[in-house]
């Protein structure tokens, strides 16, 4: 079976470290092993409809940041195929037949819809879009029959669901034609849902508590250096807390074997430097210079290819449009699956359209 692999972002803000450790990191990685046979990056500006839908310009605005957030990355167009959701009809299509194999209490079950419910105070009307994206979220990952999707943590209900939907239409069918998906987490904790500069738990463009991919090192800075650590550790000399200490969650997501030689040679790694730190006598600031110093190591060389980038901004839509055009003929090919199994299929059925006339007692 091909090794194939559909993942994305919503076109509703610029991309964030969150995004990088949990989902774009390993899309590079994935996509430089040679070990893939397709990979699909998609940009999902419909689902960011779903709870934006009187806010167009606002995703409008964002396809573009987003595409250069993933050349910037080292996300390669002459090796993957990156798409815009919305120029892909077929993938609302197949989301209209997937929504009768889904019930309303499976779909009020999921957990990350219920918490975002309440983050949008959507709780006394939620729009029934907003309320199917994961349905919706199925179809992207089984239009490209897609065996791996590269995601945060709260994307885990969302992977389950399209598994379900792809039992279901199998069965109800009779057919083999879509193919399971499997989640790829981060592999440590931090990275999975990397929490928010203000120490909420979630990074989220929705929050206002990113530090963006493209921000200045300027930004960086004073966002690192007003982040959120142990409120109980106020001398240098108090014993610090490890646990729910955003600098350190951010350091477990970043640190390198060698950025201790690198920045911070009297530590041998970071076991040293937390224990310091709960033994008391290390300060916050030091902290998270070194973190700061970590970070930059990552982000000056995206922030530099993103400049370059900019220079192009017509290539870049260009980029996008071919890939959208790549995404729709696969997508149209399962859909003409889909159909056969579904027996939706009238007008290619020869079979069919001689027993009707038969049936009527007509000429063959
Ligand atoms: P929104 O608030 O609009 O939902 P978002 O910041 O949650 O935006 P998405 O576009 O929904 O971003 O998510 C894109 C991908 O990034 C998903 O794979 C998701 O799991 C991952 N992701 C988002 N935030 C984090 C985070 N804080 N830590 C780890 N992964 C994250
Ligand atoms: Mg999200």
């Amino acid at each position: 079976m091909p090794k194939i692999i559909l993942t994305g972002d919503r076109p509703t803000g610029r991309l964030h470290v969150g995004h990088y450790v949990g989902s774009l990191r390993r899309r590079v990685e994935l996509q430089n092993s040679g070990e893939f046979d397709k990979i699909y990056i998609m940009i999902a500006d419909a689902q960011a409809l779903t709870d934006n839908f009187d806010n167009q310009e606002k995703v409008r605005q964002n396809i573009i940041e987003v595409a250069l957030d993933y050349l910037s990355v080292g996300l390669d167009p002459e090796k993957i195929t990156i798409f815009i959701q919305s120029q892909v009809p077929e993938l609302t299509e197949m989301t209209f037949f997937y929504a009768n194999l889904v019930t309303v209490s499976r779909l009020q079950r999921n957990p990350t819809v219920k918490n975002e419910i309440q983050m949008r105070n959507f709780e006394a009307s939620i729009p029934v879009g907003f309320f199917t994206y994961p349905i919706s979220q199925a179809s992207d990952i089984t239009a490209f029959k897609a065996t791996h999707v590269p995601v945060g943590e709260d994307q885990e209900p969302m992977i389950e669901q399209a598994r379900e939907i792809v039992r279901k239409f199998n069965a109800t069918y009779n057919t083999d034609c879509l193919i399971e998906p499997a989640i790829v987490l981060p592999e440590n904790d931090a990275c999975r849902r990397l929490p928010g500069t203000d120490g909420k738990a979630k990074m989220s463009k929705s929050l206002g508590n990113c530090i963006y991919l493209a921000d200045t090192p300027e930004d960086v800075k004073t966002k690192v250096m007003s982040m959120y650590t142990d409120p109980n550790h106020i001398k240098v000399s108090d014993p610090g807390q490890i646990e729910g200490n955003t600098v350190f969650t951010y350091l477990d997501a970043f640190v390198k074997p060698d950025s201790f030689s690198k920045y911070l040679p009297e530590y041998e790694n970071l076991d040293a430097l937390k224990d310091h730190y709960r033994r008391g006598g290390l300060g916050d600031v030091k902290v998270k210079r070194f973190l700061l110093a970590v970070l930059e190591d990552e982000l000056a060389p995206i922030r530099a290819r993103r400049k370059e980038w900019e220079k192009n901004i017509p290539g870049v839509y260009q980029i996008l449009k071919e890939g959208s055009e790549v995404a729709r003929a696969v997508a149209a090919q399962t859909m003409h699956e889909m159909k056969d199994a579904m027996k939706i299929n009238y007008f290619d059925d020869y079979e069919l359209i001689q027993a009707q006339a038969k049936k009527f007692g007509g000429e063959e």
